[in-house]
């Protein structure tokens, strides 16, 4: 038997002519428990969380997953297992937290828009840290925290405008957009938070993109956090941790992040040389820790030859898989079962689109494959913001998954039935 990995996807390969995640023939899974249907690597994701441990190592780190890249219960009590805390961005996402035995402690709350019974519930759960994102936010939970009778602890996040010009991709950290508190806003807004009895500063945060796939905008990002920190314990306030954010990108088509490891070496001397290493850090990572875990798998129902375009229509689609729809992303399509041993049909370029009735519901565009109806396809790099922003669009139902470990396949998250897609909808009486 010959086993050849994926670029960018150890735990999965083809073994002959089959596609295998760790030791599970993906058309087996596919015919035991229908299409479409997501399957993550345990080892995948334990693998990447051991590459920021390494980076860490003999150092203060709390490691909070960015649970919105994938919520699954069974995934957040893996990563809460290993030690992890969560990074979470609404009220819903703590109680999965706490459903999957993850601890309040270490969960930080990020997020514009915390509502006020958000607040609350994080309060009396114990969090560890609110990131505070404006000075309005800084205000009610001020008032919040003085009605429960406690001090809530915060981190502000600051913007740190890290430079549009080199790194376009960057969304989050530039002036123009709505997360966090502007750099030259900064020292204020401690002195305005470290003034109200219902706060507690802790920690000074933030979080610059996502898909970053260079070093340099994190080199400038971890400076303009170090000249802040300096600022604000010059006026007094204290900083115990300093959080980086996540934002790490995958190989989705080639790209070369740099490893985890490699990246923290070169930030932590970075933070060495300015004399703060020794401080307690928290990363928020999430793509990185689950997307290249997962895959769905989806079979081909018909392919359509057309005059401009020939189409293969596959039985998932936007809904199950809104990246592309949403941001035109690029996943990696691939067979099942490979090419050579597929026989019969010749390779055409297809657009890949799904069922639902939106031009926009494509998986891939202009793909080599070698298809014909009843061939199952795996979508790459699916494990990060695929499956949790997943809709019911078509009545729909979501997709069953399952977290491999080695030769097992645990279902984590059983087939929607449609009457689940309804079940809280009532008819009008009378
Ligand atoms: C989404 C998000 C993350 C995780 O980003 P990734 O690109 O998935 O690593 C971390 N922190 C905050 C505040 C976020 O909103």
């Amino acid at each position: 038997m010959t086993s050849t990995p994926l670029p960018g996807h150890p735990h999965i390969a083809y073994r002959d002519d089959a596609l295998f995640i760790e030791d599970c023939a993906l058309s087996d899974l596919a015919r035991q428990h229908g299409t479409p249907l997501y399957v993550y690597s345990k080892a995948s994701m334990l693998d990447a969380l051991a590459a920021y441990q390494r980076g860490f190592a003999g150092r203060k780190v709390q490691i909070c997953y960015a649970m919105k890249a994938n919520s699954s219960l069974a995934v957040l009590q893996l990563f809460a297992r290993q030690g992890c805390g969560f990074d979470i961005v609404s009220g819903g996402e703590l109680q999965r937290v706490l459903a999957a035995g993850g601890d309040p402690r270490k969960i930080i709350f990020s997020g514009v828009g915390k509502t006020r019974a958000e607040m609350r519930q994080a309060l009396q759960a114990g969090i560890g840290c609110f990131n505070v994102e404006s000075e309005p936010e800084i205000d009610v939970l001020n008032e919040v925290a003085l009605e429960l009778g406690v001090q809530a602890p915060i981190s502000i996040r600051v913007n740190p405008n890290v430079d549009p010009k080199t790194h376009p991709y960057i969304s989050t950290g530039l002036k123009g957009n709505k997360f966090g508190v502007a750099h030259e806003r900064t020292v204020a807004t401690y002195q305005r938070a470290a003034a109200l009895p219902g706060l507690r500063v802790v920690g000074i945060d933030c979080h610059i993109g996502s898909q970053i796939t260079e070093a340099t905008p994190y080199l400038d990002a971890v400076d303009r956090m170090l000249d802040l920190v300096q600022a604000i314990e010059a006026a007094g306030i204290a900083i115990h941790h300093i959080d980086f954010g996540g934002g790490l990108g995958i190989d989705y088509n080639g790209d070369t992040p740099p490893a985890a490891d490699a990246l923290w070496a070169q930030l932590l001397a970075r933070l060495d040389a300015r004399g703060y290493g020794d401080r307690q850090f928290m990363i928020e990572p999430g793509r990185s820790l689950v997307g290249n875990a997962g895959v769905c798998l989806t079979e081909v129902l018909y392919v359509k030859p057309g005059e401009q375009k020939n189409f293969c229509i596959v039985d998932a689609a936007m809904n199950d898989l809104p990246r592309p729809a949403m941001y035109q992303a690029f996943h990696a399509i691939v067979p099942l079962q490979a090419p050579a041993a597929a026989g019969g049909a010749a390779a055409q370029v297809y657009d890949v689109v799904g069922p639902v009735c939106e031009s926009g519901d494509w998986l891939g565009r202009d793909r080599e494959l070698a298809v014909q109806p009843g061939d199952q396809l795996a979508v790459l790099s699916a494990g990060a913001y695929c499956s949790a922003m997943g809709s019911n669009y078509n009545t729909r139902t979501r997709p069953a998954e399952l977290l491999v470990d080695g030769g097992t396949a645990h279902v984590i998250r059983a087939r929607e039935t449609v009457a689940d897609t309804f079940r809280s909808e009532r008819l009008v009486a009378g």
